[in-house]
């Protein structure tokens, strides 16, 4: 329950962040409301990979990644692109990533997520058990697979972070590959399996569960577009929206992507930049991985979802207004093909879906957390990053015990809203 009183909190956006954090105040007492543009769960939260991966402590910056750039830039398969007309624009944010990738960061970066990604099926489980959304979440690992043995020793350092922050692997040669994942393809020749990770076979439903439950529990939905605050001197007092003000003594801003003009209205300046993904999905596959599996050269991952066979992945740098390039999303198809010898060489149009989506993403893989600089009473929680799902349910643990006035479970410092100066 609230240390410090019940309080009116709006939550500006309603993705898996959102959602969380919502669900969360309530149960600590709150009068929670979400104000949602579009539509809940249809940002970002919709189209992932799904994976709650408690082992994903590795920042996206690390020796060695800008190395394999220009190879990645040229290769019309590889797992990165970026419109030359956007560089000029992206061109600081790629700065910081360059910087944010020293040994020493990096294993500063892995430490500050660790206590955020490892116990996210810890935080969503009372969440889901109350929604009754069970039957949506599934722990049975990550594999990560490798076409060598010199491509596995490359990711020596991604490794040695995750050991480090006391994630346990289980390794796998080419026969004990095939036995665990028999659709894999023999190309394989190294997999490593992450026991302690999960996944839901459905991104969109599990939002949509989480929501009608907080809805169900006294929880309030505002279909609106937030655009800045009311004060009363220091003390928030509205929420402005372009439907018009609503009350609220804390506001918690979780618009993904879209959160830095709602952080600049505060004087607070955030890099923060989209990352855009693709998925594409094959309704009734001819054969489907068991378990989560990434190919990690490719830097995609083939997930089991309910409705299907999902390829999720990629990193196309474009801003946030550019249409979606849909051959990025067919890539993955092609890829996936090569991972899954058993799908078929061709599927019909009406069997295949692609999506794309904004991942937000700050350059040292880090979330934004913490009170705005202007006040206590506006708090951030935006730019998970890859890790969003994963991150959203201590995300919200942390929110609430902001609000309500309790040192946060974990060390915040890392993730400061002020730490890009
Ligand atoms: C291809 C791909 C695969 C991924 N795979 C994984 C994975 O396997 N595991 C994992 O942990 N993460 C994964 N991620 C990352 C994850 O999807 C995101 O980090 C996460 O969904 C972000 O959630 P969010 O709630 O912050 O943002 P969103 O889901 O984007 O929600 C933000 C919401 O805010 C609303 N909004 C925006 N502006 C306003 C405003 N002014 N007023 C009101 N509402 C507003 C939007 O409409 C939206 O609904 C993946 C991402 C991609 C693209």
């Amino acid at each position: 329950m609230a240390a410090t009183g019940a309080k009116r909190v709006g939550v500006i956006g309603a993705g898996m962040v959102g959602v969380c954090a919502a669900s969360w105040l309530q149960r600590d007492g709150h009068k929670a409301f979400l104000i949602e543009a579009g539509e809940p769960g249809h940002g970002a939260s919709f189209g992932n990979a799904g994976c709650f991966n408690g082992s994903s402590v590795t920042p996206m910056s690390i020796p060695g990644t800008i190395r394999n750039v220009p190879r990645w830039l040229i290769d019309p398969l590889g797992p990165l692109s970026l419109r030359w007309r956007y560089l000029p624009a992206i061109a600081p944010w790629l700065v910081r990533f360059v910087r944010a990738g020293t040994p020493q960061k990096v294993h500063a970066q892995a430490r500050a997520l660790r206590p955020l990604v490892g116990p996210s099926l810890e935080a969503l489980r009372p969440l889901v058990s109350a929604a009754g959304a069970e039957d949506l979440i599934h722990r049975l690992g990550h594999l990560y697979v490798y076409r060598s043995a010199e491509s596995l020793a490359k990711d020596r350092l991604v490794w040695e972070l995750r050991r480090e922050n006391g994630v346990e692997i289980d390794e796998f040669d080419a026969d004990e590959l095939r036995q665990l994942e028999p659709a894999l393809s023999r190309d394989y020749v190294r997999g490593v399996l992450v026991r302690e990770n999960g996944h839901t076979s459905s991104p969109l439903k599990l939002v949509e569960r989480l929501l009608e439950h907080f809805l169900h529990s006294g929880g309030e939905i505002v279909h609106a577009r937030a655009r800045g605050f009311r004060f009363d001197g220091s003390r928030l007092t509205a929420i402005e929206t372009d439907t018009g003000d609503h009350a609220a003594d804390a506001a918690i801003v979780c618009a993904g992507a879209y959160s830095k003009p709602l952080a600049a209205v505060l004087g607070d300046w955030v890099p923060l930049e989209t990352e855009r993904g693709y998925h594409l999905m094959i309704a009734d596959p001819e054969v489907m991985p068991r378990i989560p599996t990434a190919d990690a050269d490719g830097k995609f991952v083939a997930t089991p979802m309910e409705t299907g066979l999902r390829f999720a992945g990629t990193v196309e740098l474009a801003g946030l207004a550019a249409p979606p390039d849909w051959r990025r999303a067919r890539i993955l198809l092609e890829q996936g093909r090569k991972m899954l010898p058993g799908l078929a060489a061709s599927h019909p149009e009406e069997r295949i879906s692609v999506w794309m989506g904004h991942r937000p993403s700050l350059p040292d893989s880090l979330p934004v957390l913490g009170p705005s600089r202007a006040t206590p009473d506006v708090v951030y929680a935006f730019g998970h990053g890859h890790v969003g799902m994963t991150a959203a349910p201590m995300t919200g643990k942390l929110v609430a015990d902001l609000v309500s006035g309790r040192p946060p479970s974990i060390d915040i410092a890392p993730f400061a809203p002020g730490r890009f100066g």
